[in-house]
């Protein structure tokens, strides 16, 4: 992928956020890695007019806070930044402001296991990171914290953050936790959801293993055969 193409593809995702419903306006915000660099959206731009020389660089391990492009970088880049120079397994990072997941954010209160979907997000929580002002090194550091050992997190009084291999695992990603974060509402309204139990979950982390939404380089060839097996409920 040439650089244009990661700058069109991380417009495309900006723009899908809203269109997917889990954004709004110029809430939110995405990068990813691009080689030595991160392409980060600017600040307070309408997506809909984001052109690919508007989309920020910035050094992952040069000079902290250097940027280059028309635009300045989203206001919590360094978010975005300290994820990609500490988890060398993320390679794009979504922040977005969805309804159902910033209600739980407003109440402050984690997403437990009500799902086997959870298994998606590394860890039997997805927790919430807690409050501290947006675009702050302290917002970044509790989110950091909230994101050990998983791949998304709330933010109090805020919205959520996921971050993955590839941007379209990202996306995929952001829409399962909304997705998680309205039906345990619902579940609640019903009252007293259950929360699949500790061996219920690492049974479904263990099945989930092999699933989830491949990465474009692990796409397998159609015309492959194979036989299930009846036992293993991944296959
Ligand atoms: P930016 O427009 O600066 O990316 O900020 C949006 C946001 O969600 C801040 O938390
Ligand atoms: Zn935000």
């Amino acid at each position: 992928m040439t650089e244009h193409e990661a700058r069109v593809a991380l417009i495309e995702g900006c723009r899908s956020l809203n269109t997917l419903g889990i954004n709004q306006g110029t809430s939110g915000n995405v990068s990813i890695r691009y080689g030595e660099i991160m392409l980060i959206s600017p600040s307070a731009i309408p997506y809909d007019l984001l052109e690919p020389e508007m989309i920020a660089a910035m050094p992952i391990t040069g000079e902290y806070g250097a940027w280059s492009g028309d635009l300045p970088p989203s206001s919590e880049w360094r978010v975005h930044l300290d994820i990609l120079r500490s988890r060398f397994d993320v390679g794009a990072v979504v922040h977005s402001h969805p309804t159902f997941c910033t209600a739980f954010a407003i109440a402050r209160k984690e997403i437990p296991a009500v799902h086997y979907m959870m298994a998606a997000f590394g860890g039997p929580t997805v927790r919430c990171a807690p409050y501290a002002t947006f675009g702050t090194v302290e917002l970044s550091a509790h989110a950091l914290r909230a994101l050990e050992g998983r791949n998304a997190c709330l933010l109090a009084n805020h919205g959520m953050i996921v971050c993955a291999a590839t941007l379209s695992k990202a996306m995929w990603l952001a829409v399962e936790l909304e997705t998680l974060a309205r039906q345990y509402w619902h579940s609640l309204l019903i009252g007293q959801p259950a929360i699949l139990t500790k061996a219920e979950f690492a049974e479904a982390a263990r099945a989930f293993g092999k699933y989830g939404l491949r990465d474009e380089t692990t796409v397998p060839d159609l015309r492959q055969t194979g036989t299930q097996d009846p036992d293993d409920p991944a296959t």
